[in-house]
């Protein structure tokens, strides 16, 4: 019998799109438990760009749906859930969670495998991971762009690996994708989809300050610098019309009962 899910999440709704409310100290946690309980499962860390695409693709949605746990990852994610009323949702950036438990990791033993970026990415990150965290275990990399009918080799090369932590950064939504066709045949208990978080910490993409961190413009910052970013740009309006349409809809619903 597979074991129960280690811990309940408080599960919430924006346009048909699961999204847990945690912070970072629940989702370690959380991760902590699979682990341990060795419950296979996927995290999609959600920005408004991939909640615009769930909100409009059943099949992705699904994808989304079926993660173990959704974190809000990006500030569009947070104002729609303002809009929307929905309560308890906090930013959570993927880089944030990778690093964190990456640490995690490294202090309680458990073996991680970073896939995707460019080739030599993946290992340029292990390396500032290794002189970060001392005795962190990194197993294995692999980088991301192979083809479909290269799946079964590099599904292969992280099972030999024995992860218990895979991050994943294919770009969204195809990790996304990705994990929820394999995580089962993947063998490790906990995947993240992490972005462009290898990028960031082999140093190869500048993160924000902090202090624009923490006004939430972060993604502005990155637009800046990336310019093939404006497409997350150009989600936000229909991220908010989405938001809105949906909050209208709800209060003549309200009325009409
Ligand atoms: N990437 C990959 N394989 C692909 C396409 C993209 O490994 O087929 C990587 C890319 O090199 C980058 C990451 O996926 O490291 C996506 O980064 P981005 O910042 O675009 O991700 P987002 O945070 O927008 O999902």
């Amino acid at each position: 019998m597979a074991a129960a899910p280690a811990r309940a999440l408080v599960r919430r709704e924006l346009l048909g799109t699961t999204v847990h409310a945690v912070g970072l100290d629940d989702a370690l946690t959380w991760i902590r438990d699979r682990i341990t309980s060795r419950t296979p499962g996927y995290v999609v860390t959600l920005n408004g760009a991939l909640l615009v695409q769930a909100a409009r693709h059943p099949a992705l949605r699904a994808v989304v749906n079926d993660a173990a746990l959704v974190a809000a990852d990006g500030m569009g994610v947070v104002l729609a859930a303002r809009i929307l009323r929905v309560t308890g949702i906090q930013r959570l950036a993927g880089i944030d969670l990778a690093v964190a438990a990456c640490a995690q990791a490294a202090s309680d033993g458990r073996r991680i495998y970073l896939l995707g970026a460019s080739p030599g990415i993946a290992d340029a990150a292990a390396g500032v991971l290794r002189a970060r965290f001392p005795g962190i275990q990194i197993t294995g990399t692999h980088h991301g762009f192979f083809a479909a009918d290269e799946d079964a080799a590099v599904i292969d090369s992280i099972r030999q690996a024995r992860p218990d932590l895979l991050l994943v950064a294919l770009g969204a939504p195809r990790q996304e994708q990705w994990m929820h066709q394999w995580i089962a045949a993947l063998g490790v208990p906990v995947a993240v989809g992490v972005g462009g978080s290898l990028d960031v910490l082999a140093g190869r993409v500048r993160r924000a300050p902090k202090w624009i961190q923490r006004v939430g413009l972060e993604w502005l910052f990155r637009a800046l610098l990336e310019p093939r970013r404006w497409s997350v740009i150009r989600t936000i309006p229909p991220l908010f019309l989405l938001a809105l349409r949906e909050r209208v809809r709800r209060g003549a619903g309200r009325h009409g009962a």
